[in-house]
């Protein structure tokens, strides 16, 4: 029997915490594609889409990409983005049906202006076009803040197993091979949520290591057990002020809940057993200074209050000042500050000038520089790293110095550091610093973590700091550890 099947997402994590929101120019800016081009830009790369593609081709399937929309993590989604890309989505939705399943990819931390459930929204309005019959199955990325309407929407959702997100392609295929054996009517997959009265911090999220290496352990074992087709550690994306905020475990069975509900209940007591082991060190910027002296060199410092892939701007300049006056290590870093950029690319190659750059407190910081490049920030990447993307776009950027021998790259598009390539590209390499400074957690150790031999997570203010007790939260769900103790 031959099958069609749509392959359609809208792909965004909102930081709840930012003052901008996400704009449709935003997507513009990401990725927006529709038809064939997905099919272009994903079939090869390490991203669900390819794996998707590769598995329902393979078996001849008819796949038919509808849309795919994604912004780098930012502010709330404007009421007209999520409007306007919805619209479009069951528009073209519509010219290809029927169709006998949707593969869908939502990143499942979305939040409108419209709606703070905003994966859920677009998901249930599929469910209730497409009707119970034509399965709606599809990946999540593990920083999801996961929903009841999401679930009861869909029928299997997979999320990735890694992070660093390095097994994208992976879980598309996982998800492929899902919706192939629940339409040749092999399996009949019953989706189960079990959200947990805790928030793992971002700090503990890193999967190859404790206390995540033994979680992931323990949920391989029991993924073995009878009926279970899929089990998804959530890990939560703290920083959004939803109900849903907070991690939680996908268990998906063959035809018999009470087998997924088994499951839950012994993962949920494996982790209210653990509880202290996912609060996180918090190191701040005076520890992280100490450490260097001791350190095998390049150290990676991972700035993650201005984490870029949580949704921060990525200008903090809390490092750079603080490794400027400590002045022993030489230093790189990469700002988005667009308004430094047009000031740099007044001048030529090798001149010296005073530069103001503008801190994520607004604050400014004038420094003697010299413009080393300037260049077109566009770079491709062909490896496996987080998010999978292959192009990216960095606009106009620029190269300096600082007379203590540091060097800038500034930006005028906001880039998460995912790829080494975004230096590389332009002759820049970790090994010729002592530090290397990078606006993320744990995400950017795939591609840094090879070429630096230290790894320091920095406890930095901003809109992504990794203490979430210190955000005000209206509508998160109650009990949720560490905001709460919970009773034993
Ligand atoms: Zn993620």
């Amino acid at each position: 029997m031959s099958y069609k099947i749509a392959l359609l997402g809208i792909y965004h994590e909102s930081n709840t915490f930012i003052n901008s929101p996400t704009t449709l120019e935003d997507f513009r800016k990401g990725h927006w594609l529709k038809g064939d081009d997905i099919r272009k830009e994903y079939l090869n790369a390490f991203h669900e889409i390819g794996g998707m593609l590769e598995v329902l081709e393979r078996e001849k399937i008819e796949v038919i990409p509808v849309l795919y929309a994604q912004a780098t993590p930012g502010g709330i989604i404007t009421a007209e983005a999520y409007s306007v890309l919805l619209k479009e989505l069951l528009e073209e939705l519509d010219k290809v049906l029927p169709i006998d399943g949707c593969m869908v990819v939502p990143h499942g931390a979305a939040v409108s202006e419209s709606f703070l459930d905003m994966d859920g929204h677009w998901l249930n309005l599929l469910r209730n076009k497409l009707g119970e019959q034509v399965p709606i199955i599809g990946t999540l990325d593990p920083h999801a803040n996961v929903s009841p309407l999401m679930i009861a929407s869909t029928d299997g959702l997979i999320a990735y197993k890694s992070n660093p997100h390095i097994d994208q392609r992976q879980v598309g295929k996982e998800a492929a091979a899902l919706m192939v054996s629940t339409l040749q009517k092999k399996v009949r997959p019953i989706q189960v949520l079990v959200q947990l009265p805790m928030a793992i911090s971002i700090e503990q999220q890193y999967t190859s290591k404790e206390p995540c290496k033994s979680l992931y352990t323990y949920v391989q074992k029991l993924s073995k057990e009878k009926l279970i087709l899929s089990i998804s550690i959530i890990l939560g994306f703290p920083y959004a002020d939803v109900i849903e905020m907070g991690s939680s475990f996908i268990i998906i069975a063959d035809g018999d809940r009470d087998a997924a509900q088994l499951v839950g209940r012994q993962l949920k007591s494996y982790i209210l057993d653990h509880l202290d082991r996912f609060l996180g060190k918090k190191i701040n910027i005076s520890t992280a200074l100490s450490l260097l002296k001791e350190s095998e060199k390049p150290v990676l410092l991972l700035d993650m209050g201005d984490n870029i892939g949580g949704g921060s701007p990525g200008n903090s300049l809390h490092l750079l000042k603080a490794l400027e006056q400590f002045g022993l290590y030489k230093l790189f870093i990469c700002i988005h500050d667009p308004l430094a950029v047009i000031t740099a690319t007044k001048y030529d190659v090798g001149d010296k000038f005073v530069i103001s750059l503008t801190d994520m407190d607004k604050s400014l910081y004038e420094i003697e520089v010299t413009l080393q490049q300037v260049q077109d920030g566009h770079f491709e990447e062909t490896q496996p790293r987080h998010g999978g993307q292959v192009n990216y776009d960095m606009g106009k950027i620029a190269v300096i110095s600082t007379a203590k021998g540091n060097v800038v790259m500034l930006t005028s598009r906001r880039i998460p550091p995912f790829s080494l390539r975004q230096l590389t590209t332009f002759n820049i390499f970790p090994r010729n610093f002592e530090v290397v400074v990078v606006k993320g957690v744990n995400a950017p150790i795939a591609a840094y973590g090879p070429e630096c031999p230290t790894v320091i997570q920095v406890n930095t203010p901003g809109v992504t700091q990794a203490d979430m007790t210190a955000f005000k939260y209206k509508n998160r769900r109650k009990p949720l550890f560490p905001f709460e103790q919970l009773k034993q």
